[in-house]
């Protein structure tokens, strides 16, 4: 088996697509000894936030506070906090290497060439993610098939090998409506740059507002022509964009 893939799961039960969203995260935790979910503050992470705080209060809820963050998003940290009672954790970039990286780069140094901004999501969002994940034996992410081509085979549950971990993606198979109504039925806090044209939100200098009728992350580094564009964090390395990506 070639190394650096993510290798699909058998689930526990036949099909995880038959469960409710809480059951799915029962199962997918069952017998975990140190769950980690990270969370971007997104529409569907909140969902997840809000699911976990029901369903699985044991699992870690993490972020990655690049220093790039839009206000609104800051500010949800701290609500979504207050409404469900949980201690979301903050990763922050290492100072030196951020420093080394604006030396070489400049600070908004990610417009100027692909390998600058992969730096610069290196530091900011993949080193602190390696801090964030030390020790986990399972990631939960808000991973959907729908929010783009290079996510459109997401399965409920991999094996990240470069990671040496299970990563289960509970929404997987769910659609933007079912996300909203979600939202609506539990009345779950959501960043109001959702309502603006921004179904996904990253770093406020990498992500704008789409148009109608673009992908859902069109508007994440807008100024790349690559529909394999990621921040690195949920890429196989084994295919030829991802050492280019992170
Ligand atoms: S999204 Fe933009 S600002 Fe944020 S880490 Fe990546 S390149 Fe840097």
């Amino acid at each position: 088996m070639p190394s650096g893939t993510n290798i699909l799961l058998k689930s526990p039960i036949d099909d995880l697509g038959e469960l409710t969203l809480i059951e799915r995260i029962r199962v997918m935790t069952m017998d975990k000894v140190n769950p980690v979910f990270t969370t971007s503050l997104g529409i569907e992470d909140q969902v997840l936030t809000a699911a976990l705080a029901d369903a699985a209060p044991q699992v870690r809820i993490v972020t990655l506070q690049t220093g790039r963050l839009f206000p609104e998003t800051l500010a949800l940290i701290e609500e979504t906090e207050k409404r469900y009672g949980i201690e979301i954790e903050r990763f922050t970039p290492d100072p030196e290497k951020l420093a080394a990286y604006i030396e070489q780069y400049g600070a908004n140094g990610f417009y100027e060439s692909v390998d600058a901004r992969h730096a610069c999501c290196g530091v900011r969002k993949l080193e602190p993610l390696g801090r964030a994940l030390e020790g986990a034996d399972l990631w939960i992410t808000g991973l959907r098939r729908r929010q783009s081509n290079a996510r459109a085979e997401v399965p409920f549950i991999e094996y990240d090998e470069n990671r040496n971990l299970e990563k289960a993606n509970p929404l997987a198979d769910w659609s933007i409506e079912d996300v909203r109504s979600f939202v609506s039925g539990n009345r779950v806090p959501t960043n109001p740059l959702h309502e603006r044209g921004y179904p996904s939100i990253g770093c406020e200098p990498c992500t704008r507002a789409i148009k109608p009728g673009e992908d859902e992350r069109a508007g994440r580094w807008w100024w790349e022509n690559d529909e394999k564009r990621e921040c690195g964090l949920h890429v196989d390395d084994s295919q030829p964009a991802a050492s280019a990506i992170q």
